[in-house]
């Protein structure tokens, strides 16, 4: 049985918090964990869950419990069939749906089927829409003693204050550029050899995903970097009234709204860095930033940041990726220095 410390040290102090708590048997009926995006907050629940269901949590040295990994529950959980644990994440539309969450409460009030216990899931709580979270917020106002609920939150976008404040809070951190390489290496380590991506695709996965070590091993085992590199090429033609806007919108098509919105995140917290004198994340678009960021005042930067924030907000889960591309890209344009006509 793995502990989930060992394999991902950085999730150890909400790890261990969990592991108190349950061994003080007084850990609340729902937690939130918050962290980036990729960083493994879905395997540490996961583990919370083992820990929760296991018949004969086996007691460390250190007095911190964890899954014995042989009880009926823990092979069932092994083999991804225990009927005591559900996940609920977003569908097609990207949020978690009202009949998602009335499902996880018949869910809650059903007995356990086979375990005393039973474990609710919310994947991206921070993506509930409004009738999701009424709902969500009846069953956590009546909190039943054989269930637990643990609503995973990407850091920087926010869990409704009603939810939040009947939930206790555990941050996760992202581990160091070392930790996230040695991790992500051990990984790509367990892939047959020809699918085994280069030294330089890890790194730059890893300069990608700021660092969090699962979404990292996304970039580096599927197609984002390749769909990246080309719409960051078509985003500079674009600024440079090389291509039309249409032809640079269509490069972030085929990535998907969510990854396009993460993008453009990035690069306007990249330009926010780099006019407060920091360094950009993403290296490969430094260039660009760096000249932009010479003539645009720190206020326009977080302008950007504001308008990705809004399209989520808004909800705008149904609008292409290719037409908020083109929104955003027409607002970066802005900030390029007019050229004056010579006299
Ligand atoms: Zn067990």
């Amino acid at each position: 049985m793995t502990d989930i410390a060992q394999d991902m040290p950085w999730l150890g102090r909400a790890w261990q918090t969990v592991q108190s708590r349950v061994a003080e048997d007084r850990l609340p009926h729902a937690l939130i964990l918050a962290g980036e995006r990729g960083v493994g907050k879905r395997a540490w629940a996961e583990a919370v869950g083992g820990l929760l269901l296991c018949e004969k949590p086996l007691n460390r040295e250190s007095g911190q419990p964890v899954a014995c990994g042989s009880c009926k529950q823990c092979e069932l959980l092994a083999a991804a069939s225990h009927p005591d644990i559900r996940v609920y994440a977003p569908e097609k539309s990207r949020m978690v749906k009202v009949d998602q969450v009335r499902a996880l409460s018949s869910f809650a009030v059903a007995s356990p089927q086979v375990a005393h216990h039973k474990v609710a899931i919310i994947d991206r709580a921070d993506q509930l829409n409004i009738n999701a979270a009424n709902a969500l917020l009846k069953t956590l106002e009546e909190p039943l003693p054989d269930v637990t609920l643990i609503l995973l939150q990407e850091s920087g976008r926010p869990v409704l204050p009603t939810i939040r404040s009947r939930c206790q809070t555990l941050t996760v951190p992202v581990p160091a550029n070392n930790e996230a390489n040695q991790w992500l290496a051990s990984r790509v380590r367990e892939l047959p050899e020809e699918a085994q991506p280069s030294a330089e695709v890890l790194a730059k996965a890893l300069m990608l995903a700021g660092n969090a070590p699962r979404l990292a091993l996304d970039y580096a085992t599927g197609d984002f970097i390749e769909l990246r590199d080309t719409a960051l090429e078509r985003f500079k033609g674009f600024m440079k009234s090389k291509i039309p806007v249409g032809e640079a919108a269509k490069a972030f098509k085929a990535m998907g709204l969510e990854d396009t919105l993460w993008l453009f995140e990035t690069w306007a917290a990249d330009l926010a860095r780099q006019i407060a004198g920091g360094n950009a994340r993403d290296t490969d678009a430094a260039d660009m930033l760096g000249f932009l960021a010479r003539t645009t005042p720190a206020w326009q930067a977080h302008e950007l940041l504001d308008m990705v924030k809004d399209s989520r907000a808004a909800g705008v889960y149904n609008a292409s990726p290719e037409l908020e591309a083109s929104r955003l890209l027409i607002a970066w344009q802005k900030l390029m220095p007019v050229k004056r006509p010579a006299a």
